[in-house]
């Protein structure tokens, strides 16, 4: 099971540096973390909006760059898509 997280509060916190963690879900919604997540997220105005696993999904960069994700991570991705 994925962690939905509102991707609608973004906009005005990723000044000065905060939210090295990017994620970018199918349909172009955007958010940000501090930390990597540990697990992965859907967008949630994807989910309100009953989009697929694959579309909800957010994918993350460190800084503008993408990284390996651990492999625990990558495991729950894939259980999550083929959920
Ligand atoms: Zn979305």
């Amino acid at each position: 099971m994925g962690i939905t997280i509102d991707c609608s509060t973004v906009a005005s916190t990723d000044t000065h540096g905060l939210g090295d963690w990017r994620g970018t879900c199918g349909a172009g919604h955007a958010t940000v973390r501090h930390r990597r997540p540990r697990a992965p997220m859907e967008c949630r105005a994807c989910v309100r909006a009953g989009a697929p696993h694959a579309t909800a999904l957010l994918r993350w960069t460190y800084r503008g760059r993408q990284v390996p994700m651990p492999s625990a991570y990558r495991t729950a991705e894939r259980q999550l898509l083929a959920s």
